[in-house]
Formats: C-alpha cells, sequence, structure tokens
C-alpha cells in the first residue's frame, strides 16, 4: 500500500512537472483525426460557446451538463470534441449508440484525483469528462483528448454486452486471441473502448495500430464504422502536421494549465491521505485513460 501511495505522488509530480514546461503554441493546432467524413457541421471558430454547446447537442443527440462547456478555457477541448463528433458522424456509431443509450449526457467536470473520464461512475448514465485534466494532457498529445472521449463514449456503446449481441461475441471471441490492445485495461470492455478510440484518434499520442494490429482495426472498421477509415491503411504514414494556429487559444488554454497545477498539487494530497486503492493507476499516465465500468 505504501509503495502505491508513493508511485501515485510520484507520478503526480511527474505529471506536474510535465504540465509546467513550457510548450509551444498548438492550441487547435494539431491533426488529430487525418481523415474525418466531410464535414457535415465544420467547427467555427468564430462561434459562442453557448453555441457550440447547442450545437453539440442537437446536431448529434446529447445532452451536455457542467459549467465547462461555455468556458472559453476549454474551447479547445470542445472544438476537439466537436470535430470528433463530425468525424464519425457518417458512419453509424452514433446512430447505434443512441439507439442502444438514447440522448447521453455528457458532463464537464472536475473528477478529482487522477481519473480522466468514466462512464456512469462519477454520474449514473453520464460519460463524465475532467476538464481540467483534459486541458493539461491536450498540451502534448490533442489526440489524447479525442481518444479518451471515444473512450468512455465507446463504454456507453457496449452497455448492452451482457445479452452477448453479434458485435460482441465477435469481438470477445477476437480478444480470447489477440488479448490486450497497447498498454491500457485488461478486461474485454476497456480493450473494447481502447480498439474504437484509437480507430478515431489516429494521431494520438502511442497509438498501437500497426499492422500487427490489423485483426482490431478491421473489426473496428467492419462492425463499428462501417467500413469508414480515418486515416490511411496501416503502415502508412500519418498527416499529423500543423494546421491552422490559434495563439490566443493557447494562451487562454496555457493560463487554465497553470490553475490545474494546483488542483494536481491538492490530488496529490488527496491520495497520499486516502490511500491509493481507491485510484485507478492506469489512469496515471498522460497517454492513460481513465477505468470505468
Ligand atoms: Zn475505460
Amino acid at each position: 500500500m505504501v509503495a502505491r501511495v508513493v508511485r501515485a505522488v510520484v507520478v503526480a509530480l511527474c505529471v506536474i512537472a510535465l504540465s509546467v514546461i513550457p510548450t509551444p503554441a498548438r492550441a487547435d493546432e494539431r491533426v488529430v483525426i487525418p481523415n474525418a467524413c466531410t464535414a457535415a457541421h465544420p467547427y467555427d471558430a468564430a462561434s459562442s460557446l453557448t453555441d457550440l454547446k447547442s450545437g453539440i447537442e442537437t446536431n448529434w443527440g446529447f445532452q451536455l451538463s457542467g459549467k465547462y462547456w461555455t468556458d472559453e478555457t476549454y474551447r479547445p477541448l470542445v472544438a476537439v470534441i466537436w470535430r470528433t463528433l463530425d468525424a464519425i458522424s457518417c458512419t453509424p456509431y452514433l446512430d447505434t449508440l443512441h439507439a442502444k443509450v438514447g440522448t447521453l449526457e455528457l458532463s464537464a467536470t472536475s473528477i478529482g484525483g487522477w481519473v480522466a473520464g468514466d462512464y456512469g461512475l462519477t454520474k449514473a448514465d453520464a460519460v463524465s469528462l475532467d476538464f481540467p485534466q483534459l486541458l493539461t494532457n491536450y498540451q502534448t498529445d490533442p489526440g489524447h483528448v479525442s481518444r479518451l472521449f471515444v473512450h468512455e463514449m465507446t463504454h456507453a456503446y457496449t452497455r448492452d454486452r451482457s445479452s452477448n449481441p453479434q458485435y460482441w461475441a465477435d469481438f470477445t471471441a477476437l480478444f480470447a486471441k489477440n488479448g490486450r490492445f497497447g498498454t491500457y485495461g485488461y478486461s474485454a470492455s476497456e480493450v473494447f473502448s481502447e480498439v474504437v478510440g484509437y480507430y478515431v484518434a489516429r494521431c494520438a499520442a502511442n497509438n498501437p495500430y500497426t499492422v500487427s494490429e490489423a485483426a482490431y482495426y478491421n473489426f473496428a472498421k467492419n462492425e463499428v464504422f462501417g467500413g469508414k477509415e480515418f486515416g490511411p491503411a496501416l503502415g502508412a504514414p500519418l498527416a499529423c502536421g500543423t494546421s491552422t494556429a490559434a495563439p490566443d487559444a493557447y494562451q487562454s488554454a496555457n493560463a487554465a494549465v497553470q490553475a490545474a497545477v494546483a488542483d494536481r498539487e491538492a490530488a496529490a494530497e488527496e491520495i497520499a491521505m486516502n490511500g491509493a486503492a481507491v485510484y485507478g493507476y492506469e489512469s496515471l499516465s498522460a497517454s492513460g485513460t481513465s477505468d470505468s465500468a
């Protein structure tokens, strides 16, 4: 137990150190999804966050809660989530999701500890996203925001797995043969969320999709996304370079990171006081994600 607490605090301090290293102006610059669907609703940087919030609700069938959606500090995250939803909107994913869960609530919150997001744990039947933590992750890995968002949303997608529908039977057969995907998650549910999250967020750091993961790739392509791909063929170079710059957004985001450092210090103390057992260790790395139901 002591070792686990020490490990948590050491990782906490590493994340604090990482978050105060100056990073180049890159907010809203990096390509997260290289080959999105032709935009049905292109992200408009001139839109107010109030309009973006209501747009996410009306365009793609979600209910948004939490004060961070309309806080300019977090505009880079709202932009990534907008673009991610637009990117997958030409596939069957969202219709399938809504057929299972209806209107899904997306709660922009601060979860505490090191969990960046979850489905149904912080708030019943909702995807909760820790915006302060995700904004810190965004500085070095904007694709992580997209990957984590899709990962958690996909936990809602698989909430029917106990009845073993066809896609789940197919996936668990694949999982029995191929095992883990990358370094996060041991259960079929977690691996499914990773397989789908990285399939969309092709430019996320440490993406495990190489030619050796063709089985999972083809599963996501054919059984989840209706044949649509979000990048070139496996093994081909990804175009994850820069596009348009948004220095104002970066300055705003960076200020929020500085504020988040204080939260991190408080969280590290909380971990030390409460013991490690209540926190999910796989959520600790900057490229990790939370554990979830
Ligand atoms: Zn998960």
